[in-house]
């Protein structure tokens, strides 16, 4: 029984089947350019076969019965529109066949030009152009194409012959030849199909077709077209639509050309049309880069000024209708210009903010509209130095983006000799197999660190991107030697003080000095986020330790610190010898002893924490890591530690061997320290609020959350915020003067999540720990994960990382009971996330969803959360982003 199923489309003559809407069905150029000639655009006539073919055709081999009929009609209807016939040798209808997918895939599927030529139909194109050296090398053109497309023989035995001739004749570029030269040529290249494959090649305009469809089809399942899907999350299902489109040709002489344009610049914004063209050129010809194109301004003044006009009125309708800059691809042929493409362009996040910004100002669209047009990611670029796009690079490896930016300098393996080169004034990369707290100093003085293991909330990752700093993580094809000095990479090998670039937008790991370049914001970033706030109902505030970090993060729009980690406090020079004496002290006193040390520091931070954050909460976590992450290592610094504390060498080894755990992030750390050892919380409570008392003696509001992490059971906080209310009353008591303050607890168990209800009897609010709930929650470490969740990522596993997206099928499920639990216990209850998910686009908006009052994320994500925030207001609103859908 034949299908209902309609699988093609025409285009053409003020018409189409088809519409932009219908892009899943009949991918982004064949929705373009039915949109076109909906518009009545100049648009060559053709037919799209549906996307929805190619996985059918992909799983079974074969076409649907009835589509042979539906493509003849077709096919009649294009040569009705051209007034040309298909194989006929006089009046020739030729077509190219394109393969489009609803999402852009720049380069990676095939195309085939001058589709209908043989030696009979290449008369009919002598007689309409006039040319014989034009007919004859797009004759050629087409036999190449189709050898290397559909005959699989690649580009090279086409090119070898090509190269010949042209050297045999002495001239530079292949349109030099003179026609008899190509037309040799055409013969040559069917004598290369014929030897290789056995197979003649196909005379017949009908087995053209059919053969290159199927090849263009078959271009989905292409190693390169697979790998860019697997990059760019692309799903394999999707498959490619075909278009057959009436050839128009730009390389038919110098009152032809052919480009590319652009509605506004997509590296600022600027609303200036611009683009690249080649005049006496075909398309494939400026996509290849075979010869340098011209700017199309060039179009301006002379013989083309009327494509020009012409080009400038169909391109700033195109953006009118679309309400979007558009990436146009247009031919002239003899002086009459066609539209072949049309798709939302790519740009920069700089270029992204200033378009919306001016289209909601010229009111192509509504400040709404504007501000959900803004990618919340591209955020990021206006914070961080970039490789330039336009750069050309050598990709040595990729592991994930931790934190953006981009960065040179020359390879280093070790935390000293970073800090010592740094010192000298040189720009380091920090190269390590995974970093933990003793490679601190490291990473404080390299440009960017680039680690073989640990995923994104791995440390390396976290402190990096608290920092700002360019980071790469499980980069797992590098394999790092830093004894030797070197990391080796694909088969390439960097030794030490070589230069290479780490690109912590897009993970890439570059050899070399990449070009990079210093963005600014402005006033539309300004302007942007004014209308973002304006439409926000979450909160945003930042993760920061320091007050150098919390006053960058107010800068960048925190409205309070919803994260500070104190044990980064003690990573720096100076803390961490007092530090790991309280770690192997053998009873209280010596504790208490080490503590005291720590007490006026961690005051101090505090101090500066809240005079940057003034009139703003600050939660500060009390310490939380396993306590072996603090521990003297190697012999050396063990030696020295020693020698701080008066004790053998021997013993401190047995002491810090004794604190060893299988289990570390299991193990004892989060409450269990402060329980163990009571402590360690007074003298935090201490320092924070003698700080506090401080601070707002000097006049400044301060707003107290202390808070309690890793909590399974609600006893575990009764007994801390025990000790932390009576060290306030204590404090409050000496200094005369009291603040406020609220005790609460993270919630990263799923114990915690379950008996929420019970905790928020005693916590005054929760801050969800989503990097621990999503590694207890998973049963995955989140240190070791990076060896094999990227490949569950690649094999679809999983659809995202989930340490970087939330969870929110099972963590998320979580989330929304305990908030439901703890606000049926305490109605209103403070509620926000601190994970490293609160700066993540669409984490954020199921925090707004699930009803939490903040988010907190990294300071350079701050823009981010807000922008995602804003949107999701507007998407509950039921705000509807009027955009047609881009093509
Ligand atoms: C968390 O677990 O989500 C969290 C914020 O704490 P940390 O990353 O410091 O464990
Ligand atoms: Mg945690």
């Amino acid at each position: 029984m034949p299908s209902l199923e309609r699988y093609v489309y025409f285009f053409g003559n003020g018409r189409a089947d088809g519409s932009a809407a219908m892009r899943d069905i009949l991918g982004g150029k064949g929705a373009g350019l039915a949109e076109m000639a909906n518009l009545g655009l100049p648009v060559p006539p053709g037919f799209t076969l549906s996307a929805r073919l190619c996985m059918t055709y992909l799983e079974q081999g074969t076409f649907p019965e009835e589509l042979r009929e539906e493509v003849d009609r077709h096919l009649k209807q294009t040569e009705r529109a051209t007034k040309k016939k298909f194989g006929d040798p006089r009046n020739p209808l030729l077509v190219a066949v394109r393969s489009g997918a609803a999402v852009s895939m720049p380069g990676m599927m095939e195309t085939i030009l001058n589709l209908g030529l043989n030696d009979e139909t290449v008369q009919g194109l002598i007689a309409a152009s006039g040319n014989a050296r034009f007919a004859y090398d797009s004759y050629r053109r087409f036999v190449q194409m189709y050898g290397d497309v559909v005959f699989d023989l690649g580009k090279a035995p086409f090119a070898e012959v090509l190269g010949e001739a042209t050297r045999r004749r002495k001239v530079k570029r292949d349109i030099d030849l003179p026609a008899d030269d190509l037309k040799a040529l055409v013969g040559e290249f069917k004598a290369i199909i014929q030897s290789r494959t056995g197979l003649p090649f196909p005379d017949d305009p009908q087995r053209q077709l059919w053969g290159a469809i199927e090849a263009v089809f078959q271009s989905w399942r292409t190693r390169r077209a697979l790998d860019y899907r697997r990059v760019h999350g692309i799903p394999d299902a999707m498959g490619t639509a075909v278009n057959v489109v009436a050839m128009v040709y730009g390389n038919m002489g110098d009152d032809c050309g052919t480009g590319v344009a652009f509605t506004r610049d997509c590296r600022t914004g600027e609303r200036v049309l611009n683009g690249d063209l080649l005049i006496n050129a075909q398309g494939e010809d400026v996509v290849s880069g075979a010869r340098t194109p011209e700017p199309i301004a060039r179009l301006k003044r002379g013989k083309f000024a009327k494509i020009y006009r012409d080009l400038e009125r169909l391109a700033a309708k195109l953006e009118r209708h679309f309400k979007d800059v558009q990436d146009i691809e247009f031919t002239f042929e003899h002086g009459k210009l066609y539209m072949l493409q049309t798709r939302r362009a790519q740009r920069t996040g700089i270029a992204a903010v200033r378009s919306a910004v001016e289209m909601a100002a010229e009111g192509l669209i509504s400040q709404d509209e504007a501000v959900q047009r803004v990618p919340p990611q591209d955020l990021d670029q206006l914070f961080h130095p970039m490789v330039d796009p336009r750069a050309s690079v050598t990709v040595l490896a990729k592991g994930l983006p931790a934190s953006p930016g981009a960065a040179t300098g020359e390879a280093v393996f070790d935390a000293d000799e970073a800090e010592a080169l740094h010192k000298k004034g040189r720009a380091v990369i920090l190269v390590r197999p995974e970093t933990s707290p003793e490679d601190f100093h490291g990473i404080v003085a390299a440009r960017a660190v680039l680690t073989a293991r640990g995923g994104m909330t791995s440390h390396a990752a976290i402190v990096a991107r608290g920092m700002g700093k360019t980071c790469v993580v499980g980069a797992k094809d590098i394999e790092v030697d830093p004894a030797a000095g070197r990391f080796r990479a694909n088969g390439r090998v960097v030794k030490r003080g070589q230069t290479i670039t780490v690109d912590g937008t897009t993970g890439r790991v570059l050899l070399g000095a990449a070009k990079l370049v210093e963005p600014k914001v402005g006033a539309h970033y300004r302007k942007l986020m004014n209308w973002a706030d304006a439409r926000r109902r979450l909160r945003v505030r930042a993760n920061a330790d320091t007050p150098e970090d919390a006053r960058q993060a107010r800068e960048l729009g925190a409205e309070g610190i919803g994260l500070c980690r104190t044990e980064h406090m003690f990573f720096q020079e100076g803390r961490i010898t007092p530090m790991r004496e309280m770690i192997v002290a053998q009873d209280e006193a010596g504790r208490r002893s080490a503590l005291a040390k720590l007490l006026p520091m961690q005051r101090a931070d505090f101090e500066g924490i809240f005079e940057a954050m003034a009139g703003l909460p600050v939660t500060i976590r009390l310490l939380d890591p396993p306590l072996h992450e603090f521990l003297p290592h190697t012999r050396q610094e063990i030696a020295g530690l020693a020698k701080v504390m008066k004790l053998p060498v021997a013993k401190l080894e047995r002491l810090v061997d004794s604190l060893v755990e299988a289990n570390p992030m299991l193990g004892h750390r989060g409450c269990r320290l402060g329980i163990t050892y009571p402590e360690i919380t007074e003298m935090q409570a201490r320092a924070i609020f003698e700080a506090a008392g401080h601070v707002a003696g000097r006049g400044k509001k301060v707003t107290v959350e202390v808070m309690v992490p890793l909590v399974a059971d609600v006893q575990e906080l009764v007994l801390q915020a025990k000790i932390i209310r009576r060290v306030a009353q204590e404090v409050f008591h000496a200094e005369g003067r009291a603040v406020p303050y609220l005790v609460g607890t993270m919630i990263e168990l799923p114990r915690a999540a379950l008996t929420a209800d019970e905790i928020a009897k005693e916590a005054e609010f929760f801050s969800f720990g989503t990097n621990d709930l999503t590694q207890t929650t998973f049963g995955l470490s989140r240190d070791d994960a990076g060896r094999f969740l990227p490949l569950y990522v690649e094999r679809g596993i999983l659809p995202e990382d989930p340490f970087q997206v939330l969870d929110q099928a099972g963590v998320g499920k979580l989330i929304e009971l305990a908030v439901r639990l703890g606000r049926g216990t305490r109605h209103d209850l403070k509620i926000g996330i601190c994970g490293e998910h609160g700066g993540e686009p669409s984490s954020v908006t199921f925090c707004h969803h699930a009803g939490m009052n903040y988010v907190s994320c990294s300071p350079f994500r701050v823009p981010i959360a807000r922008l995602a925030a804003a949107q999701a207001a507007l998407e509950e609103a039921g705000v509807i982003n009027r955009t047609k859908a881009t093509v």
